[in-house]
């Protein structure tokens, strides 16, 4: 793992977790669809809950470990783990981490499963107390901080306000007050931020978005410190059992070679088309980091390197209505949730989402998440412009 860190991010992208398979040479590790490893001569003293050695896929398998080696290296991380799919990383990271009577602090914007898990089910369940907090204001991290808070957990960009959090300031509060911070760098991906580097102590990551690119796989990570990831595989790995599969696994590995070349794009892209959208009169609002007039700009240039990531959002000055006739007009780019994959993904968020409350008022009329994807950016401009036309909006 540690072989290759003195080489540049690229680099890594191609190498880190591969090697030339033993048994037959080839330059790609095999994918290993086995269930179950075989066992020593006397086995009986083995722990069957350990996810140490190869023993049964659930508690472990080659190909995740693959890719493991490569996440922990491309986010500068110690140790990873990967999952099933972003939400077992985000659920598994906290079943490991939190107790009954433990205080937690989360993003006003984050996941849907993010809210859902820690505003509804950790909460009545286990008895962890939990605090939403517009995390792009540093002073109020501070003022929620209690004595027993174990974890701030953070998401910059966040989904789907695109709204910016200080990671390396929240990292000094959570660490003054003996707790840890955990950041969802899915919008971004460790091409264009590295939480750990600015005193993070977890990252999470949806594989299903930019890392695996293809649309075509699930899969989650968390890259951290081994003491903290030896609890997850222990208590959330191995006994929730999230596993990601081996093909998935592979797949995540091989999409993830072009990240940095695609996450280039996707930052062209995207900032190309929120300049656009800017410009155009039917268009109420554009939610950008990169945009100079974005109130996260100056952070997401402190922190974000290399662009801004590709997703935006976006809001029409029409009514509810005309806002699904826009997206029927479309031709290139797709209606679907998910974002993140190669092709344009376009979403309507309606304005009765339950965590409306918690956005800016220019989101409380409905709006459009839209992950740019690394088609030609005239060719998208064009396809936006023409709808724009064809539902009469200009
Ligand atoms: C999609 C997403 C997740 C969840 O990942 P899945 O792979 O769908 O489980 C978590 N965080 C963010 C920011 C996401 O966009």
């Amino acid at each position: 793992m540690s072989q290759h860190n003195n080489l540049d991010f690229s680099t890594r992208a191609v190498h880190s977790g591969n090697e030339i398979d033993k048994e037959t040479g080839a330059i790609r590790r095999p994918i290993t669809m086995a269930n179950s490893y075989a066992l020593p001569y006397d086995p009986t003293d083995m722990n069957w809950s350990s996810a140490d050695g190869n023993l049964y896929t659930r508690n472990g398998g080659a190909n995740q470990k693959y890719l493991q080696e490569k996440l922990a290296s491309l986010e500068g991380g110690e140790d990873c783990v990967v999952l099933a799919s972003g939400v077992a990383a985000l659920s598994g990271l906290f079943f490991s981490l939190l107790r009954t009577g433990d205080h937690v602090i989360f993003s006003s914007v984050t996941y849907i499963a993010v809210y859902r898990l820690l505003n509804e089910l950790f909460n009545n369940k286990f008895k962890v107390k939990t605090t939403i907090v517009d995390t792009s204001d540093l002073e109020a991290v501070r003022a929620a901080v209690k004595s027993n808070t174990k974890l701030i957990h953070i998401e910059t960009p966040g989904n789907p306000t695109l709204s910016v959090s200080d990671i390396e300031e929240i990292a000094k509060i959570a660490h003054e007050n003996g707790a840890l911070l955990s950041v969802d760098n899915t919008f971004a991906s460790p091409y264009s931020q590295r939480p750990i580097e600015l005193g993070a102590d977890f990252v999470v990551e949806s594989l299903t978005k930019y890392i695996n690119g293809h649309g075509d796989a699930m899969g989650g990570a968390i890259i951290g410190k081994k003491e903290h990831l030896d609890i997850v595989r222990a208590q959330a790995q191995v006994n929730l059992g999230a596993t990601i599969s081996p093909f998935n696994a592979w797949l995540i590995m091989r999409g993830s070679v072009t990240l940095p070349l695609r996450m280039q794009r996707h930052n062209d892209n995207a900032l190309k088309i929120a300049l656009w959208l800017e410009k155009q009169p039917c268009v109420s609002f554009v939610a950008y980091p990169g945009l100079e007039g974005n109130n996260g700009h100056e952070i997401a240039k402190k922190q974000m390197i290399n662009g801004f990531g590709g997703v935006l959002s976006f809001g029409l000055k029409a009514d509810h209505d005309t806002h699904n006739r826009f997206v029927q007009n479309l031709s290139i780019i797709t209606s679907a949730v998910s974002l993140g994959h190669d092709e344009s993904l376009i979403v309507f968020l309606g304005e009765n989402d339950e965590r409306q409350y918690l956005y800016p008022e220019e989101f409380h009329n409905g709006f459009f998440r839209f992950s740019v994807g690394i088609e030609d950016v005239n060719d998208l401009i064009e396809d936006l412009s023409q709808a724009f036309q064809n539902t009469g909006l200009q």
